[in-house]
């Protein structure tokens, strides 16, 4: 159809985004879509033990695809394969890959696009692809594929309902899954449904309803609940105080993000409860909402260090999370007046090598430590003007074990501030569904 045109088809598009965005669905929906055949496979199938094994791989790949062509190719993992070729000099062993590699371009450039073989490739990490892979008549189209916003998750959960017999209207429940959701994968969404299912019929019910899912989302998050696992009084009470550090930390920051549910009921993966926060659909941040998210993280252990003059290992989550925060503003996004408006690579990036003095690396971790600790006083000095509601929330925790905004409402009022237009909107929405059985409708917007 396009080459009817005189247009050239283009050779190779690479999918980029994370795991369980469906980017194999999506190749195979444009192969359908197309009515041609769909070969697939995975980049870490081209890599095996045997020398040669590899290239021979890629080879009979594509001779098959000229066989059937137009057909599309989709190599998932493209990563597997096409990493960057010999940076730094310490491979020792990728011979085999960078050989495959090889015989992949040269299998690329071999054939010419009149004869209709589009190959697309997945991965999740476009940033350390071989650039002789991106150039043009390569992989020369990138398509981004995110987890979905919260209207895509509306859209998904309805495709993935439909199997199911609900007990109310479907777009009820995909509206009100899509608003406990953020951040999930179109896999996990999928996972989710049939974890209500599976927990429905165990519970014997007649059709799936509000609650089994909300029990699935708790078990996709969380691994499987721990009934066995022993707390003592003690650890629990420092659990309940620490996840109200967070909360109400959040709570009282302009640009954090508004908690959803707080359970310190301990799960497989998450060994000491969990806080699930409603992260704005936003890839752009200022200054002021990284901050407001590092005292955020750093509210667990205030409150610990208020309440018990001690603190626990179960921070150290919070402050991977805070020092990642402070050494990208400072290393990477130029907020740092001292070291002036650069970017360097990431850690994961170069390995062996900095592209920056000695100097220089003390400065930005002296200024890291300085922020971190200006955060901390921040969000120390924030939990003791709020002491009594730290206090309230972690004794709401420790009775009732799962809290929700509703909760927290209810205990220490309001949030002072507005909440950010997505918040609304869901629980704009869920008021005028169904005021009586939805946790968030009892929040005014
Ligand atoms: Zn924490």
């Amino acid at each position: 159809m396009f080459t009817n045109l005189g247009a050239k088809i283009p050779k190779g598009a690479l999918l980029v985004g994370p795991p369980g965005t469906g980017k194999t669905l999506l190749a195979k929906a444009m192969a359908g879509e197309s009515n041609v055949p769909f070969l697939s496979i995975s980049g870490s199938d081209f890599i095996e033990m045997f020398v040669g094994v590899g290239p021979a791989r890629v080879r009979d790949l594509f001779s098959q695809a000229r066989k059937m062509a137009p057909c599309i190719v989709f190599i998932d993992e493209i990563d597997a394969v096409g990493r960057a070729r010999g940076k730094g000099g310490f491979g020792g062993g990728n011979d085999e890959r960078e050989n495959t590699l090889n015989q992949l371009l040269v299998e690329m450039d071999g054939f010419d696009t009149q004869k209709g073989v589009v190959v697309l490739a997945g991965t999740n990490r476009a940033d350390i692809l071989d650039s002789a892979l991106l150039r043009p008549g390569r992989f020369d189209r990138q398509i981004n594929i995110d987890n979905p916003d919260i209207k895509g998750r509306f859209e998904i959960f309805q495709v993935h309902l439909k199997g199911l017999r609900l007990s109310d209207p479907i777009e009820a429940i995909a509206q009100r899954m899509a608003s406990l959701t953020p951040g999930f994968s179109g896999a996990d969404i999928a996972n989710i449904c049939n974890e209500a299912a599976l927990i429905a019929a165990r519970q014997r019910a007649k059709s799936v309803a509000e609650k089994h899912f909300e029990l699935a989302v708790d078990r996709v998050i969380g691994g499987l609940e721990k009934k066995n696992k022993v707390m003592s009084m003690e650890e629990k009470k420092t659990v309940a105080y620490h996840e109200a550090g967070h909360a109400v930390a959040g709570w009282f920051l302009e640009h954090a993000d508004p908690l959803l549910k707080v359970s310190i009921v301990p799960r497989g993966k998450a060994a000491l409860g969990y806080a699930q926060y409603l992260p704005k659909d936003l890839s752009l941040h200022t200054q002021d909402q990284l901050n407001d998210m590092m005292c955020m993280a750093l509210g667990g252990r205030a409150a610990e260090e208020i309440f018990f003059k001690s603190v626990t290992t179960g921070a150290s989550d919070d402050l991977n999370r805070v020092s990642k925060i402070a050494y990208t503003q400072i290393a990477q996004m130029g907020m740092s007046k001292k070291i002036g408006q650069v970017s360097f690579p990431s850690e994961g990036d170069s390995q062996f090598y900095k592209p920056y003095s000695d100097e220089t690396a003390k400065l930005i971790d002296d200024e890291v430590r300085d922020l971190i600790e200006q955060m901390y006083t921040r969000t120390k000095g924030l939990l003791l003007e709020h002491r009594e509601k730290v206090e309230t929330v972690g004794e709401l925790l420790l009775s009732k074990e799962v809290i929700t905004t509703k909760d927290v409402v209810e205990a220490i009022g309001e949030r002072p501030f507005e909440m950010p237009t997505s918040y609304k909107e869901i629980t704009e929405s869920a008021w005028q569904r169904d005021e009586s059985t939805s946790v968030m409708a009892d929040i005014p917007p």
